[in-house]
Formats: C-alpha cells, sequence, structure tokens
C-alpha cells in the first residue's frame, strides 16, 4: 500500500463542525478537525508509519532524502530527536532556525519499561552503542538509556539488534504512551505492598505499537509500582502499591502531574484498583484523555491542565460512566516510606540475595561501561540490570559472597557503590551538548560541581543525613525535574557581571535560575524561587557551599534542606 493510500485508509472518521470560542479543541467537544500543524501532521499520517519510510527509503538515500515533517515529528515515535550541532552557543537556540540548529544525526532512546533488563539486552545495548553511537550511553531519569551521534543509514541494522533481544524505541517519544516506569526492586523488595511487574508487563503489551493511543494530544507519562520511589507525583497516571482493608494489595490511581514550565503535582482518585485490571483502567484514563485533552494550544495539551480543570472527582466520573461502564473501588493512600528513593548502595532482598545500586556522574555512562556492568553481573551470578528513575544502575540477584568483588569491580569501572552525597543526589540533563533547546551545558558542569563539592565539602559529608539532591537543567522543559529538587538549576543565559559589550550587545553567560526545598515523597512539593535570583554556572560552587553551609548551621535537629528552606531568611538562600 502506498503512503498515501495507508494515509486515507487510517484517517480517523472526521466531522466538520462549528467550534466554540471556548473549545480547546478536544475531540469530544469539536470534533478532530487539527487545529495546528502538529495536529495536522499527526492526522496525515500516523507517526509509526514512519517506521517504514526509515527503513525503506530513508535508510538507504540517506540524511537529504529525509521529509521535514518526517524528521521533525514523526521520528519521535520511534525515539529519534535530531541532535544540536557541535558549538552553538545557548544564545542561539531561540533566534537560529532548527535547520540551522540541527545536525546529520540522532539521538536514540531505548525505552526500557519497568527498568527491566537483563545482561543480554544490556550488553546489546553496549554494542549498538560503542558501534554506532560513538560510545555514548546516558541513563535518563525515566529508565531509558540514550545514545547519540546515531545515523539515519544504521538504524535497520540497530532496531535489528535491539529487537533481536525484545527491546524496542518504539513510542519513547512523541504524542504517545512513554516508557512505564517501574520500581527497580519490584518483586524482590521486603517492603513492596505488591510486585507491579506483572501490571506493568500487560500495559506494555496493551500500549505498544497500538493505534488507539498513537495519536495523543501530548506525551503521556505512566509509573506502576508497589513502593513508593518512582516519581509517581509527576506522572501523568501512576498506579502505587497500597493495602486496602477489605481487598488486600493492589494500587492507588494518580493522575494530572507533570513539571516543564507549569509544573504540577498528580491527584489521587481515591480508587483502588487490583493488578489484574490496572490495564483496563489505564486504557481508560489514557482514552479520557486522547478524546478530552486540549489540542489547541500545545503548552496546555498535557493531561495535567484538564485534571486541574475538573477536578478529581470530574474526571474519576468520566472515567468511570463514560469509559469504563462500572464504578470503581474506594481505596486509601499510600502510606509514607522509610527508607532512600534511590537505590545506591547494598540493598537485601527478600529471597536472602542483594541489589547493589551504582551510581553513574549525573546519569552519564557509554556502551563501554555497560558491557562492563553486565560482564560485571554475570561474574556475580546476576542475569538482571535495572537503570533507575534517580539516573543510577542496580544489579539485582547478588549473593553475600559475591557483593565485595562486585563493588571492588563497580568502583573500577567507574560507579560508585558508597559514593559521596553529591555524586549519589546530583542529577543532570542533557543540555546543550546535544539537545536543540538546550540554553547551557548541563551533564559536564554537574561532574565538575560534583568533584569540586566532594573537595570542598568533604568534612561536612558525614553530618549531613540525607544528601542534598542537585539537579541541573539546560532550559526550562524540566527534564531533570529541577522543581522537585532540593537545589534546582533551572539552565538560562545570564548578562556578564562585567558589563562586556559583543558585537555591540550585552555579553551573556551560562547561569542558572534557582529552586530551593522541592521534593517528592510524602511531603511533596515545588521548590521555592527568589525572585530575580540567578547564579552564573562559574559560581555555582560557591552559591552550593553558601547555601549548604548556612543549612548546617542553622537547621534544626533533623530538619530537612527542604523545611529549613521553608523557613530560612530570603538572604541566607541567595
Ligand atoms: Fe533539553 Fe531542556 Fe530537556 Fe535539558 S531540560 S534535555 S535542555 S529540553
Amino acid at each position: 500500500m502506498s503512503r498515501k493510500s495507508r494515509r486515507l485508509a487510517r484517517g480517523r472518521p472526521r466531522r466538520t463542525v462549528t467550534r466554540t470560542r471556548r473549545d480547546e479543541g478536544q475531540w469530544a467537544v469539536g470534533g478532530q478537525v487539527p487545529l495546528n500543524d502538529a495536529e495536522q501532521i499527526k492526522a496525515d499520517d500516523d507517526g509509526l508509519n514512519v517506521r517504514a519510510q526509515i527503513e525503506e527509503i530513508y535508510s538507504e538515500q540517506g540524511w537529504a532524502s529525509i521529509e521535514k515533517t518526517d524528521l521533525r515529528n514523526r521520528f519521535r515515535w520511534w525515539g529519534l530527536y535530531t541532535q544540536r550541532r557541535p558549538g552553538i552557543d545557548g544564545g542561539k537556540t531561540a533566534t537560529l532556525d532548527i535547520a540551522d540548529l540541527e545536525d546529520e544525526y540522532f539521538m536514540l532512546r531505548v525505552r526500557v519499561d519497568g527498568g527491566r533488563l537483563s545482561t543480554e539486552q544490556l550488553r546489546t545495548i553496549a554494542d549498538v552503542s560503542t558501534e554506532f553511537a560513538r560510545d555514548t550511553a546516558d541513563i535518563s531519569d525515566r529508565q531509558n538509556i540514550q545514545l547519540h551521534w546515531i545515523r539515519v543509514e544504521d538504524l535497520p541494522e540497530i532496531w535489528r539488534r535491539l529487537e533481536g533481544v525484545g527491546l524496542t524505541t518504539g513510542e519513547s517519544a512523541g504524542d504517545t504512551p512513554r516508557v512505564i516506569l517501574g520500581s527497580p526492586l519490584a518483586g524482590i523488595a521486603a517492603d513492596e505492598v505488591l510486585d507491579g511487574t506483572p501490571a506493568s508487563t500487560a500495559l506494555r503489551d496493551l500500549l505498544l505499537a497500538n493505534p488507539e493511543y498513537s495519536n495523543l494530544p501530548r506525551k503521556f507519562t505512566t509509573a506502576v509500582s508497589g513502593l513508593h520511589e518512582v516519581a509517581h507525583e509527576i506522572q501523568d497516571v501512576a498506579f502505587i502499591g497500597v493495602d486496602h482493608p477489605e481487598h488486600g494489595p493492589g494500587f492507588d490511581v494518580w493522575v494530572g502531574g507533570g513539571l516543564s514550565t507549569n509544573p504540577m503535582l498528580a491527584v489521587r482518585l481515591g480508587a483502588w484498583v487490583p493488578s489484574e485490571d490496572v490495564p483496563e483502567v489505564w486504557a481508560g484514563i489514557v482514552s479520557v484523555f486522547r478524546d478530552h485533552g486540549y489540542r489547541r494550544v500545545r503548552t496546555r495539551a498535557r493531561l495535567k491542565f484538564l485534571v486541574a480543570d475538573w477536578g478529581a472527582q470530574r474526571f474519576r466520573d468520566v472515567l468511570e460512566t463514560e469509559y469504563l461502564g462500572r464504578t470503581l473501588a474506594d481505596g486509601p493512600g499510600p502510606t509514607r516510606m522509610a527508607r532512600p528513593r534511590d537505590h545506591v548502595g547494598v540493598q537485601p532482598q527478600k529471597n536472602g540475595l542483594n541489589a547493589i545500586g551504582a551510581a553513574p556522574t549525573a546519569g552519564r555512562s557509554s556502551g563501554t561501561q555497560l558491557r562492563a556492568v553486565a560482564d560485571a553481573a554475570e561474574a556475580a551470578g546476576s542475569h538482571r540490570v535495572r537503570p533507575t528513575p534517580m539516573q543510577k544502575l542496580v544489579v539485582l540477584d547478588v549473593d553475600d559472597d559475591h557483593v565485595a568483588p562486585l563493588t571492588g569491580e563497580f568502583d573500577r569501572i567507574g560507579l560508585a557503590v558508597e559514593p559521596s552525597p553529591w555524586r549519589r543526589s546530583t542529577m543532570a540533563c542533557t543540555g546543550i551538548e546535544y539537545c536543540n533547546y538546550g540554553l547551557v551545558e548541563t551533564k559536564h558542569r554537574a561532574a565538575q560541581l560534583i568533584t569540586e563539592l566532594e573537595q570542598s565539602l568533604a568534612g561536612i559529608a558525614g553530618g549531613l543525613g540525607t544528601p542534598i539532591s542537585i539537579h541541573l537543567n539546560g532550559c526550562p522543559n524540566s527534564c531533570a525535574r529541577i522543581q522537585v529538587a532540593d537545589i534546582g538549576l533551572k539552565g538560562m543565559r545570564v548578562a556578564a557581571p562585567n558589563g562586556e559589550i559583543v558585537d555591540g550587545f550585552q555579553a551573556h553567560l551560562d547561569g542558572f535560575q534557582v529552586h530551593l526545598g522541592g521534593s517528592l515523597g510524602f511531603d511533596a512539593g515545588m521548590g521555592r524561587k527568589l525572585r530575580g535570583h540567578k547564579v552564573l554556572s562559574s559560581d555555582l560552587h560557591d552559591y552550593v557551599t553558601r547555601v549548604v553551609t548556612h543549612y548546617l548551621r542553622e537547621r534544626l535537629s533533623d530538619e530537612t534542606f527542604a523545611t529549613w528552606v521553608g523557613s530560612a531568611d530570603e538572604q541566607k538562600l541567595r
């Protein structure tokens, strides 16, 4: 079938309607007439169909043959973003045409649902990285692994290898159901309410390559976990383990979380769902989003805006009456989790084995390092590795005799099982190095900051208590979750302090706007923004040292950084 006839065959039935001024482009209100370019491109052809174009035409004929609407839109349905051309400074991000900004290479995102990876799968990713991606491999805070420098010519072979071991890049980007977050310790944690793996696996089978869900208003993020450590508070939908007094273990349902430039925490629907019903309820919720989500303006097209306008009760009513045809059981909310959420260190499993969590530097890894992890895990008798939502790596199923050798091997390959608090709790997004939206450099700055803090604050590390999280973002999009970090750093261009003029204009340098005291967990909340406060990237170490020193001097006995920030004198935070 030709591409054109496929487009015609696949199109949903369209209704021509007169829209009211107040409608926001919801299909359920005004029909499916596309209201902007992004909606038109999706209506013209499902993003999933670009796979055939890539394999049959673009990989054969090369970069110049790629249709621009495919390149900058539908390619995302297969986890592909064009990568930023090296050497373009952040001041040009918003002014250059995308054609001048992007390079002829791609970032390719491998989705790892629930973080479930075998050592064979990890080694395959490592091989792809070293052969096709210049040895790049970043662990994202959504448990994905991101490769750079990918050429369109290599995609068929890359997909053949990844899919040969059960991996996919499908719907790891685009207006689709993205990777399902899950506990790295699912099924083995002594304190989990229930194992989220069966529900997560069934959900993955339901959503992948399903045209029912491949044209959503925007991306749709999901978490399923029997514990509370997968950032469920900022997902579009989350199923979180709770023990129901009558029905037993099941999931509490949350909707409408998300960060970016308009951050909102998810709300509970107050509904309890047994594990086997998760796919049905998820399908109902994503269908509410598909049909009622706002499509007129892209910046309002996330589920959080609909939930904020409707409220949890109306959302649940629509879900139950229009999509499920039944009422859900009421249920309790999660209880406070008693241990750190980052899975670093040696953690006993409930079957007598151990999970060993290690910290790459701000999520940066490499194919070489991932292959070494796979080898080390197998030498320790394990075949299971988990990337985490905190940009960490965990090897499962290690017996007591192999804990010390594996820890030593991790040290040798640059992964710390007992990291400093700064290495443990610093995350960074991709930033200007590869990202077309980036305004400032993040990964290298984060690595440098960690080293600086390890040296200058070595004396206080032991007295810190809970590590202070530092998250660096290259732009306001908040891929590294700045609003819910202790110290959240939003990349921006900052006027040079000495008034330097370049080409007749005030010079600008890399810098950050600061959010302080944000958190996830039982006391989740957005960080405090200080009006007009910006820090040059070059001053970051001095700034963090100053604020942390004030905290250590002034905190009450067991006061966390976030609590202290809430009541601290503003001068102590600048
Ligand atoms: Fe790119 Fe901005 Fe996301 Fe960082 S926060 S990865 S710079 S879009």
